[in-house]
């Protein structure tokens, strides 16, 4: 089996709306340097009133996230915009394939804008419908679809997430990636296997921590190598196949920090994300979604020490907002995710002053068929039992 090979589309090239890189912003950015920013916005939001509704993501910067109405993960934010129909503009402070998901889950009548189109993920770039529909044929070729289950994560593309939906799988969210592995393990009787898209991290962190799987039990599948790099011998045995991408900035963290930090802060808690690699999860003291951490550090006494493995901006904003602790970042560097950085207050500004003179910019739409089919799966996870829908 050969490789599927993919352009490459750099950033800042030409327009291309339905990918998630290769565009440029068009029309009047406002200068950065431009004292009136802050005012500019608001007053655009004023203008807009109930007409528009700002969704911030928890990863974003502090000069977009000021003006949101709501902030969340990626599938809260969807379902808030969908709460409300009267808003006409949703403008998502987030990634790509969150706006995306807004997309699919608001109605007909509501238009998504992502202020700057340059906002991707790379992990959700990772996991391309040529390359999965190549890797399915081959999971077919060796006789093994019938018992393959497609699992992608929420941080996928639609068309990914309506691979799933055509193909009897499931969407899921950090936080309820177990209970949709346990329905996926239903489907297809005792031989049932997985393909879980496209963080590798959270398939492997949760198969092997919270459902009793071994490392022995899961294979990496990796697009660049033909027939994914897996013999089929070791495709059949597997129980778990999971897709050989990851999160750049979660990705990072490793357990040489947890060591230095445990060394040097001897009460340090460490928590962190399960889109973690495996042995910094292991390392930790607590792993969970950015609501859980969220919510662990709100609770958590005065005094105690912590540090977190999440996007940077996230764990500042904790840090900013919980004096009486020690919160310190689980990384020496300074690492943002640079593409959630992209949605910075110039475009913002100009997303919404071009609301307000008629213009809707930077619109995500996804196709009816990729909706439809990604609603199935989508529809799937919310009929799943039990735990919250939270990533
Ligand atoms: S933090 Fe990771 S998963 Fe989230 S948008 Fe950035 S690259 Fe994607």
């Amino acid at each position: 089996m050969t490789t599927v090979d993919l352009p490459l589309l750099p950033l800042g090239r030409g327009v291309d709306r339905a990918s998630e890189r290769g565009v440029e912003c068009p029309g009047d950015l406002p200068q950065a340097s431009d004292p009136d920013l802050v005012a500019r916005a608001l007053a655009a939001k004023e203008a807009l009133g109930e007409r528009v509704f700002v969704l911030g993501h928890h990863y974003q910067r502090d000069e977009v996230i000021q003006f949101a109405d709501v902030t969340g993960d990626s599938f809260k934010l969807a379902r808030d915009a969908a709460a409300r129909p009267e808003a006409e503009f949703i403008v998502f402070c987030g990634v790509h394939f969150m706006a995306e998901s807004a997309d699919i889950l608001t109605g007909p009548g509501q238009q998504v804008v992502l202020p700057d189109l340059a906002a991707g993920c790379s992990m959700a770039d990772m996991a391309r419908l040529p390359q999965v529909e190549a890797a399915w044929q081959a999971m077919a070729d060796a006789g093994l679809q019938d018992v393959v289950v497609p699992v992608t994560y929420m941080n996928s593309s639609a068309d990914i997430k309506a691979f799933c939906g055509r193909n009897g799988g499931v969407v899921c969210t950090s936080s309820n990636a177990e209970v949709a592995l346990e329905w996926a393990f239903e489907q297809r009787g005792p031989d049932t296997k997985v393909l879980f898209l496209p963080d590798q991290h959270l398939g492997r962190n949760t198969a092997v921590l919270k459902m009793g799987y071994t490392l022995d039990d899961c294979v990496v599948w990796n697009p660049h190598l033909p027939g994914g790099g897996v013999s089929v011998e070791a495709l059949r045995e597997a129980k778990v196949i999971l897709w050989k991408g990851h999160c750049s900035v979660h990705g990072r963290f490793s357990t040489k920090v947890v060591d230095e930090l445990r060394a040097t802060l001897p009460d340090v808690q460490i928590l962190v994300h399960p889109e973690c690699p495996h042995d910094v999860v292991l390392s930790a003291d607590l792993v969970g979604s950015t609501e859980f951490i969220i919510k662990t550090i709100e609770a958590a006494p005065p005094g105690s020490v912590w540090a977190i493995g999440t996007e940077l901006n996230l764990v500042q904003r904790l840090a900013r907002a919980h004096p009486d602790k020690t919160i310190v970042f689980l990384d020496k560097n300074v690492c943002y995710c640079s593409t959630m950085n992209r949605i910075d207050l110039p475009h913002f500004v100009w997303a919404m002053e071009s609301l307000v003179a008629g213009v809707v910019v930077n619109r995500i739409e996804v196709d009816p068929a990729t909706e439809r089919d990604a609603l199935v799966a989508l529809q799937r996870m919310l009929d799943l039992p039990g735990k919250s829908h939270k990533d």
